[in-house]
């Protein structure tokens, strides 16, 4: 595969995410720490009470993916 393979492969995903939305599997989440994603989305779309699953506000959620990425059992994904 070439390399200008790669990006039509890379720009095909970011068109299918646009049909998903991100969702919180809570019960990835142990829910006894900070979550590190929260600090990471760029426009504050993710929030959290104590150390509680964090919540999603889909209106602000621009479906970069940042906040998929970071969380480290996964808790986060596009359905
Ligand atoms: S996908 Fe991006 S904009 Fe949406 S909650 Fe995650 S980090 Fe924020």
């Amino acid at each position: 595969m070439s390399i200008f393979g790669l990006f039509e492969k890379n720009d095909k995903k970011v068109k299918d995410l646009s049909n998903k939305t991100l969702r919180v599997q809570k019960l990835r989440c142990p829910q006894n720490h900070k979550c590190p994603a929260v600090r990471v989305c760029p426009v504050d779309a993710l929030s959290q009470s104590k150390f509680e699953a964090p919540k999603i506000d889909l209106k602000k959620c621009i479906k970069c993916g940042k906040c998929v990425r970071y969380c480290p059992t996964r808790a986060l994904g596009f359905e």
